[in-house]
């Protein structure tokens, strides 16, 4: 019997899809949750960030019309907007929904813009965590592109985990780069053009940098600071949760 989303456990369910469903390919896995598990209540949230167009493009070959949220802080390379315009032009993606902050909590936390240099966990909390929160309430479930080699937090991620009472689902959680390259290049997918400058892991202009051969992709991200999540995924208690740290986005 395929699981029902509407189980008030989503730790229980998360846990069974894992033990039955974890191992399968991602495309398997996408259709399954698209279509059997969760359908007309999933979502995809895209960065489109360095390697985003791997999940996208497997996502496009099933559904085309399946909600995408691409979290819209403002303080996004042009490049990367120009990139998720042409990247959603390539794979026909006919629902693209733009998750902004509230203007008004904006205009009273930060009307300078500099909170991020202040404070950046209260800016992830503005312009993430709480537009995510309020764009995540139609969905029981939702797929991110995170894998386990872009950071130590990631290293334990499972395929499907819970999040909020929520299923959020890593199709690509055990691909390594080969993985991702290989797709990339097979499938002659458009590249984010600041990958070849060094950015691996692409976020929010101000908190991302290149990073050096041999460092990790996410090590680009806050670098200096002790911050490594954008808050998302982190617990109540403010604990990163080792098997589920971190988003496709943040
Ligand atoms: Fe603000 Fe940086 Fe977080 Fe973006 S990544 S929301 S600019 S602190």
């Amino acid at each position: 019997m395929a699981p029902n989303p509407k189980l008030p456990d989503a730790s229980e369910q998360a846990r069974a899809l894992e033990s039955r469903y974890g191992w399968l390919e991602p495309e398997l896995v996408i259709e399954l949750a698209a279509e059997r598990f969760f359908p007309d209540e999933i979502a995809a949230v895209s960065s489109f960030g360095a390697d985003s167009a791997v999940l996208l493009h497997m996502i496009a070959a099933i559904d085309r019309s399946l909600p995408v949220l691409f979290l819209d802080t403002y303080k996004h390379f042009g490049a990367t907007l120009d990139y998720r315009d042409a990247l959603v032009t390539d794979l026909g993606l006919t629902n693209v929904i733009a998750v902004e902050p509230d203007p008004v909590a904006l205009a009273a936390r930060d009307p300078k813009g500099d909170l991020n240099r202040r404070n950046p966990d209260a800016c992830c909390a503005l312009r993430k965590v709480e537009p995510m929160n309020r764009a995540m309430a139609p969905y029981g479930a939702w797929f991110t592109g995170r894998k386990r080699y872009q950071a130590s937090t990631r290293s334990q991620l499972a395929v499907f985990e819970e999040s909020d009472g929520r299923i959020r689902i890593n199709p690509l959680a055990h691909w390594t780069p080969a993985d991702i390259e290989g797709y990339m290049y097979t499938n002659d997918l458009r590249r984010h053009p600041l990958v070849r400058h060094g950015y691996l892991s692409i976020g929010c202009q101000p908190c991302t940098s290149p990073v050096e051969a041999g460092q990790s992709a996410r090590s680009g991200r806050w670098a200096g600071q002790d911050k490594t999540e954008c808050g998302i995924h982190i617990t109540p208690a403010g604990v990163v949760r080792a098997a589920s740290a971190g988003m496709g986005t943040g």
